[in-house]
């Protein structure tokens, strides 16, 4: 990863291969590597989604990247990012599930931190206007308000993570339901 950080600025506005990128760094799950590069530490690096001139296994590193740990892709400072995990309790803020714990299909929960109301749309980023997303609730909610699925465990999770107030209200309704006949 550090070669990899240390090579590719060196070649910004060029087309390079993922052979060449193996090459490079000696790695072998690049994707991983440059999504890792793209989501924490705010590269633009180009690919054939987004641009027609590049073919599947070419990517191009756009510009400069922002200086290590100063500031991500969302654009918030490193500071102001854990002050808002730290809020969250380390948990995302839709499905309950917490940073290192795992989906259905055995992959790690990562955790972003979301603009509530979007940058594009006026949003801020004040502490009111951020919440701890993981990345799969992170791009559903880019592409649509559907709610993900409750499972058992995300209901749980969305609990322990209410206040007090919530809670004992949760409470009240889950004794009346079940000993209210008594
Ligand atoms: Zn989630």
């Amino acid at each position: 990863m550090t070669r990899l950080m240390e090579w590719w600025p060196t070649h910004i506005g060029k087309v390079v291969t993922s052979e060449q990128l193996r090459e490079i760094a000696g790695i072998q799950e690049h994707a991983r590597r440059i999504r890792e590069l793209r989501q924490n530490y705010g590269w633009e690096i180009d690919s054939y989604r987004s641009h027609e001139d590049l073919k599947p296994n070419e990517y191009r590193l756009a510009k400069q990247p922002p200086k290590a740990g100063v500031r991500f892709s969302s654009g918030i400072s490193a500071k102001l990012r854990a002050q808002v995990i730290a809020r969250n309790g380390s948990i995302c803020q839709l499905c309950g599930l917490a940073a290192g714990e795992l989906y259905e299909d055995g992959s790690r929960v990562t955790l972003h931190v979301d603009h509530i109301q979007p940058r594009s749309a006026g949003g801020s980023d004040e502490m009111s206007n951020l919440r701890t997303l993981c990345h799969r609730c992170n791009e559903g909610a880019k592409s649509s308000l559907t709610p993900p699925p409750q499972t058992l465990r995300q209901l749980k999770a969305l609990v322990r993570n209410a206040n007090r107030e919530t809670q004992k209200a949760i409470y009240d309704f889950l004794v009346h339901k079940f000993e209210g006949g008594k």
